[in-house]
């Protein structure tokens, strides 16, 4: 969103608070223009002639946004049949789609086998029964490297203890699994969790897949996962994707040679693509000044956008109605009877209630995140493509609060 003379503009002029009017509040809304950029970005910054771009998209899986991702060329990362399933749905290929669980049954994996997508086992048990079952259905494994990256403990998954990911020490057993079995492994994979600032880091962590990699043959890819980071505040930091693309492909380049053929190179972006493509407006329902501290209650709380209060994440607000004014200082909360503070000591253009104000970044785990907490409705998803805004999910209503409880009639006459 950019300030236009004196008023907020998202991508081809279209004016956010003309979407409030027509959509109502709260409203989710995705600058597709945004996400093209991204996916752009990323394919410029990795020369490697066979890169393969996988959306991770429990991020955000509005099935339009699935359709309009698979038209930039890209393939799905999947974590969940039901994903699969949606993936289809948009258009993708079985063999466009990789399905990385963690802790599923057997059964579910059968269904991503029946369905034929590309499978990614990432524990000894189920890779044990696997091969037993589906001994020709070639896989991938899902290494943990051991490397501690990841903005926070909460979205760090490739420490020792964590529960993703069959650990390098554990490589002899992956071997002896292969050849009682005859499974075949076509890939090798790590995501070693959201937020990489280190390219060091990760490029070490890269370093020891492609050790594990020599070992095996007949690879035809190798999938480093995600993590790179976007930035939330203004003067943010993030994964400097130009400099990881330069050295990693100069590395993977090597390692082929080495290898003796050319293997896909995959990443599995979520944030990357998403975050910043989203905004989630809000209303300002209440200015409310205590001793100490002016709050802004908005119309909306966790149940929408849970984030700040998960993760600590910090996600920039500005008011929409008033882009210029005179900076204050305020608590941005919502209406949950809960804590739920989105920011604390923010610096935004003064607040009148009514004002509308919109959270960035918020593409990415979200709106996916969103409940009927206080048994309030989710709200509408938009999304704006060539100047135009497009209705693609409708808010709730009561019906959809309601659409599964089961009524029984055990007490209507102590009641009635
Ligand atoms: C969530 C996830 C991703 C995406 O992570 P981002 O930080 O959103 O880029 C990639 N791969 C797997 C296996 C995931 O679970």
């Amino acid at each position: 969103m950019e300030i236009v003379n004196n008023q907020y503009q998202l991508s081809g002029g279209v004016d956010p608070l003309g979407l409030v009017e027509k959509y109502g509040c709260p409203l989710y809304v995705y600058d597709t223009s945004i996400i093209e950029r991204q996916y752009k970005r990323l394919n410029n910054a990795f020369s490697w002639k066979k890169l393969k771009v996988n959306y991770a998209c429990k991020a955000l899986t509005n099935i339009n946004i699935l359709k309009f991702i698979k038209s930039l060329g890209a393939r799905l990362d999947t974590v969940s049949i039901q994903e699969v399933k949606l993936g289809l749905k948009a258009g993708f290929e079985p063999s466009e789609i990789m399905y990385t669980p963690n802790c599923v049954s057997l059964e579910e994996i059968a269904q991503a086998v029946k369905v034929g997508v590309m499978v990614n086992i990432d524990n000894l048990s189920i890779l044990e029964q696997f091969g037993q079952e589906f001994p020709d259905y070639p896989i991938c494994v899902r290494i943990n490297p051991h490397i501690m990256a990841g903005g926070n403990n909460k979205i760090s998954t490739g420490h020792i203890d964590s529960k993703f990911g069959i650990s390098i020490y554990q490589i002899p057993h992956v071997k002896r699994i292969i050849q009682a079995t005859g499974l075949k492994l076509n890939g090798l994979h790590m995501h070693t969790g959201s937020d990489i600032l280190d390219i060091e880091v990760f490029l070490s962590g890269a370093e020891i897949l492609l050790n594990v990699a020599q070992d095996f043959e007949g690879l035809t890819y190798i999938d480093f996962g995600s993590g790179f980071k976007v930035p939330y505040k203004s003067d943010g930091i993030s994964t400097d994707i130009e400099e990881l693309g330069e050295r990693l492909t100069e590395r993977f380049a090597e390692f082929c040679s080495v290898y003796g053929s050319d293997l896909d190179l995959v990443f599995e972006p979520g944030k990357f693509l998403v975050s910043e493509s989203g905004y989630f407006l809000a209303k300002v329902n209440v200015i409310k000044q205590t001793t100490s501290t002016v709050f802004a209650g908005i119309d909306s709380g966790l149940n929408h956008l849970i984030r700040p209060m998960f993760y600590d994440a910090y996600h920039d607000i500005i008011n929409v109605s008033r882009p210029t004014g005179k900076t204050r200082i305020y608590t941005v909360v919502g209406y949950i009877c809960e804590t739920d503070t989105f920011g604390i000591n923010r610096k935004i253009s003064e607040i009148s209630e009514g004002d509308i104000i919109a959270f960035k970044n918020a593409g990415a785990y979200c709106y996916m995140m969103s409940s009927n907490y206080n048994s309030r409705y989710r709200p509408a998803e938009v999304m704006v493509y060539n100047g135009q805004d497009y209705l693609i999910r409708k808010r709730e209503t009561m019906d959809d609060i309601l659409k599964n409880q089961v009524e029984i009639p055990l007490f209507d006459e102590v009641i009635a």
